[in-house]
């Protein structure tokens, strides 16, 4: 698919932010290329439309970027995964651990339902730990979480080994 190389293009890598070593995927110059950011919006229509999704989960801070068009264009709503503290109403929360201590995520009570079917959308996967946060916090509160995608897997990483059985989509790789 054309769409993927442009798309692979489209993505900046900076070195050493936000600390050094780190080779930083940076997407906002993907969201400047009209095109490239349509098609990214279009590749994930294309696999979810069809696959009964009633729930699009993006996970803060860039899922809030990808998700938004992906629920409107499937008819799915959106709900947001956020970082403590963010989220006024009653929330329930999911604790994960980062490579230096941990962090937790939280969503709103009531904003999904069991026997929702859930899509979680983030920009990255690196070591595969908020994706995971995210599957378990719709999992305890019944929802069928149907895959997860990422416009960006970091394969050296191995992510994809902490989301357990559930099923990883992504559109390029980076190193
Ligand atoms: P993980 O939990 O280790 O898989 O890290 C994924 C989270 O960190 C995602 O929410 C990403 O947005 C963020 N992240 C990690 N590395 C990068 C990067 O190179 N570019 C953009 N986001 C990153």
């Amino acid at each position: 698919d054309s769409r993927l190389e442009r798309i692979s293009s489209a993505i900046r890598v900076i070195p050493d932010f936000p600390k050094p070593g780190i080779m930083f995927q940076d997407i906002t110059t993907l969201l400047l290329d009209t095109k490239a950011f349509r098609d990214t919006i279009d590749l994930f229509v294309e696999r979810y439309r069809d696959k009964n999704i009633s729930v699009v989960a993006g996970v803060e801070a860039r899922g809030f970027i990808f998700g938004p068009p992906i629920a409107l264009a499937i008819g799915a709503k959106f709900v947001p995964m956020r970082k403590p503290n963010k989220l006024p109403g009653e929330v329930i929360s999911e604790e994960y651990s980062l490579e230096y201590g941990t962090d937790k995520m939280e969503m709103h009570v009531g904003a999904v339902q069991p026997g929702d079917r859930a899509l979680i959308i983030d920009d990255l996967i690196a070591t595969g730990g908020t994706l995971g946060a995210a599957i378990k916090l719709l999992e305890r509160v019944g929802v069928h979480v149907v895959e997860c995608a990422c416009v960006i897997e970091l394969p050296e990483l191995k992510g994809r080994e902490k989301l357990g059985d559930k099923s990883l989509f992504v559109l390029v790789k980076g190193a």
